[in-house]
C-alpha cells in the first residue's frame, strides 16, 4: 500500500516539476521549440510581462491566457486579460485566434465571479489608436466594482 502511495507521490512530483520547467522556459522566452511558430514578441510590453521581465500583479493564468491588474485602474476592479500568443489586436486577429479571444472573455467572467462583481461589469477591447488602444497585444479590459454609465466615452 505504502509503495503505491510512494509511487503516486513521486509521479505527481515529476509531473509538477515538468510543468514548472515548462513555465520557467516560457517566462524565459525559450518555451518554443524550433518547429513551433513564435508566440511572443521581444519588444511588446505585454509579452515582456508574460515572460516575467516586467513585474505585474497576476490574477489568473491558464494554458491560453494570462490576467493581471491594470497599472492605472479606472475602477475598483480593472484587470487585463491577454492571450499567451502575441497578436496586435482584434483588427489583426485571424480565424485561428477565435478560440483564444473567447478564452479571454471566459477568463474575465471567471474573475468577475471570483470578485463578486457579477451585478454589473464590462469587458472592453479598444481597437486602434482612435479608440484608445495604446498597447498592441490584444487585451480584454475587465472593469467593474462601481456603476458603469452608457455610452462609454
Ligand atoms: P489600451 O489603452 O491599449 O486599451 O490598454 C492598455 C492598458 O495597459 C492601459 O489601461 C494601461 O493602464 C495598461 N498598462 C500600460 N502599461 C502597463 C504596465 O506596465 N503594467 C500594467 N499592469 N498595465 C499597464
Ligand atoms: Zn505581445
Amino acid at each position: 500500500m505504502w509503495i503505491r502511495s510512494l509511487f503516486t507521490i513521486s509521479r505527481q512530483n515529476i509531473v509538477s516539476r515538468e510543468d514548472n520547467k515548462r513555465a520557467d522556459k516560457f517566462r524565459a522566452g525559450c518555451y518554443l521549440s524550433a518547429s513551433e511558430p513564435a508566440m511572443t514578441n521581444s519588444n511588446c510590453l505585454f509579452c515582456r510581462i508574460l515572460r516575467g521581465e516586467i513585474p505585474a500583479k497576476k490574477v489568473h493564468e491558464d494554458e491560453n491566457v494570462f490576467a493581471f491588474e491594470d497599472v492605472n485602474p479606472q475602477a475598483p476592479t480593472h484587470i487585463l486579460i491577454i492571450p499567451k500568443k502575441h497578436f496586435a489586436g482584434l483588427k489583426e486577429a485571424q480565424a485561428a485566434d477565435a478560440e483564444v479571444i473567447g478564452h479571454c472573455h471566459l477568463a474575465a467572467a471567471h474573475i468577475a465571479r471570483q470578485r463578486n462583481i457579477e451585478q454589473g461589469y464590462r469587458t472592453v477591447l479598444n481597437v486602434g489608436p482612435g479608440a484608445g488602444q495604446s498597447v498592441f497585444h490584444l487585451h480584454v479590459h475587465l472593469i467593474g466594482g462601481r456603476p458603469l454609465s452608457w455610452p462609454p466615452g
